[in-house]
C-alpha cells in the first residue's frame, strides 16, 4: 500500500543529490532536456506530487499544501518508474472521501433524502399529485449532501497523493510557504549533477528577480501598507463602536 508521508520543509529530502534553491512558484519552473535520475536526454514528463503538512501555531490544527513538479525524464527512468510506483488503489481515494468529518453530515442529509423520497412514493401510490413539494425538498437535501462529499474530498486532497518512486525521488523538493508578503527560496534536491545545474541556469534568472532588492523593497510596501489599511480598520471600528 502507497504510505504518504507529510514532510515538513526541507526534512527528508534526498540526500544523494545536489541541493540549489530556487524562488518561483514551483508549476511555473522551467525543466532542462536532462534526466534527474540519470543525466541522459530526457524527453518524457514525468509529474511529481508531494505534500507537506504545516502548522500556522503551535495551537492550530495541522494543515496540507499540495506541490506539483513536471520534470523531464529519459524513457529507460520512466519505464523504471512505472514498474515500481504504485498508483492509490480506486478503495483507498473512496476511502479518503468517505472516512471523514465532513463526510458524517454528507451521509446524514442523504439518508433523510432517501427517507423522504419513499415517503413520496407512498403518497403517490395513495393520492397522486401531492408528492411534489416532498421530492423538491428531498432534492435540496440531497444537493447539500453532494457539497458536504465535496467538501470531504477537497480537505482531504493530501491522502489521495501516492508516495513517490525511488526514480521519483532523484527530482525531490521541499516545502515553499511563500506569501505575497514575503517570498521564500524552495530547495531542490537532484540526483544528476549535470540535470540539476541546468534547472538552476534555466530558472536562475526569474528567481533572482524575485529575491533581488527591489523585489525585497516591494515586498515591504506590501506589508506596510496592508499593515496601514488593517489599522485604519481597526481604527474606524473604535471609532464607530
Ligand atoms: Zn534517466
Amino acid at each position: 500500500m502507497a504510505v504518504i508521508r507529510p514532510e515538513l520543509g526541507t526534512e527528508g529530502l534526498a540526500e544523494d543529490a545536489h541541493r540549489i534553491r530556487l524562488a518561483g512558484r514551483i508549476e511555473t519552473l522551467l525543466y532542462p532536456p536532462l534526466c534527474p535520475n540519470c543525466g541522459h536526454r530526457a524527453t518524457e514528463t514525468l509529474p511529481i506530487t508531494k505534500v507537506f503538512q504545516f502548522n500556522h501555531g503551535d495551537d492550530g490544527p495541522w494543515q496540507y499544501r499540495i506541490a506539483h513538479a513536471a520534470p523531464l525524464f529519459c524513457t529507460d527512468c520512466i519505464r523504471r518508474h512505472q514498474a515500481e510506483w504504485q498508483p492509490l488503489t480506486r478503495a483507498e481515494r473512496v476511502k479518503s472521501v468517505v472516512v471523514s468529518e465532513l463526510a458524517l453530515p454528507g451521509f446524514l442529509t442523504a439518508a433523510f433524502a432517501l427517507f423522504l423520497l419513499g415517503d413520496s412514493l407512498r403518497e403517490f401510490i395513495e393520492e397522486p399529485g401531492r408528492e411534489w413539494p416532498m421530492i423538491a425538498f428531498a432534492a435540496l437535501l440531497g444537493f447539500v449532501s453532494w457539497l458536504c462529499f465535496r467538501a470531504a474530498a477537497s480537505s482531504n486532497a493530501h491522502r489521495r497523493v501516492a508516495a513517490v518512486s525511488s526514480i521519483q525521488r532523484a527530482f525531490d523538493f521541499g516545502d515553499d510557504d511563500s506569501t505575497v508578503f514575503a517570498t521564500i527560496q524552495r530547495t531542490y534536491a537532484i540526483r544528476d549533477e549535470g540535470s540539476a545545474e541546468a534547472f538552476e541556469r534555466l530558472n536562475a534568472a526569474r528567481s533572482a528577480a524575485l529575491t533581488s532588492p527591489e523585489a525585497k523593497a516591494r515586498e515591504n510596501r506590501r506589508t506596510w501598507t496592508f499593515g496601514l489599511i488593517l489599522g485604519g480598520l481597526v481604527l474606524l471600528y473604535w471609532w464607530f463602536e
